[in-house]
């Protein structure tokens, strides 16, 4: 069986300008994609108003445009997707893969997680009350490999796990979205932060649902703050300064474990990229700080 061309791809959620950490991710996932002569993609993840600021899509692809980082193909905004996801909805509800939830946060707690409104029996009717819809899990002990941290095993639990994939308030969430773009995009691999490995057993069982295999799957150490904490905007991680592109891509390689040695002699970013990508090891990122 030949592979599939490679199609890898940076998707932030634009809940603020691009700080250190997000550089990081978006260096590992294009030089993953260059390293092959792969495909790069940027996808805007601008699924919740109530989170994001006005501008941080502007600025994201301003700053990732000031250090050369720029997708190959027109960059998708998840805003302008949502008739796509309402048809996935659909059918997943049809198909019983999916179900209507009534469910308050507090009733959920009191019940262990366990839905007193037999929901996934498709008790709640739409019309009845503000209904979230939810993807329903398989009970699982997931095995998989991650092409950084190796073998992984991760148990997904029915009922409990279940991820609201339409909310309350009528926003699309990001796991159905995440997962119906990766495969209408043709995305063979993602790279992304670990911050977000609890989420691939469920989001296989997402894949497989919407008939699709799913990608390989890298990854990649978070960067932390002095206090330990995942640069975010939450923990107020200050906005990259465009105009010190060089040394902000110099610092991210050095955060990905790569020889500065063998980047010494580029003049400028673009000269950067592509030594960096010629020698790219993602064996060389350090591992311990998960
Ligand atoms: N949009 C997600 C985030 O910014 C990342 C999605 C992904 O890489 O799977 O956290």
């Amino acid at each position: 069986m030949t592979e599939r061309l490679y199609r890898g791809r940076f998707a932030p959620s634009p809940t603020g300008p691009l700080h250190f950490g997000s550089l990081v991710t978006a260096v590992a996932s294009f030089l993953e994609a260059r390293s092959h002569d792969g495909t790069w993609l940027v996808r805007i993840e601008d699924l919740d108003p109530l989170r994001e600021s006005p501008h941080a899509s502007e600025q994201i692809l301003a700053s990732l445009e000031a250090h050369g980082l720029r997708s190959d193909e027109p960059v998708r905004f998840q805003s302008h997707r949502h008739t796509h996801y309402q048809q996935l909805i659909d059918r997943l509800l049809e198909q019983g893969l999916a179900y209507r939830c009534t469910c308050s946060r507090k009733q959920l707690r009191e019940h262990d997680g366990r839905h007193p409104n037999h929901c996934r029996q498709g008790h709640a009717r739409p019309g009845e009350r503000p209904f979230a819809v939810r993807f329903a899990l398989h009970d699982e002990q997931s095995q998989w490999q991650d092409q950084l941290l190796g073998p992984q095993s991760q148990a997904v639990h029915a009922e409990l796990d279940d991820p609201v994939i339409l909310r309350k308030e009528g926003f699309y969430a990001y796991q159905l979205a995440v997962v119906a773009d990766d495969i209408d995009q043709g995305i063979t691999h993602v790279v992304r932060g670990s911050d977000l490995l609890d989420m691939t057993a469920q989001q296989q069982q997402i894949f497989h649902a919407l008939g699709s295999a799913p990608p390989h799957w890298m990854h990649i150490p978070v960067i932390l703050n002095a206090q330990g904490q995942k640069l975010s905007k939450q923990n107020h991680a200050p906005a990259l300064d465009d105009g010190i592109a060089k040394a902000n891509l110099e610092q991210a390689l050095a955060a990905l474990g790569q020889d500065p040695g063998l980047l010494s002699e580029a003049a400028d970013i673009d000269t950067l990229l592509r030594l960096a990508a010629a020698n790219w090891s993602p064996e060389r990122i350090h591992l311990t700080a998960r």
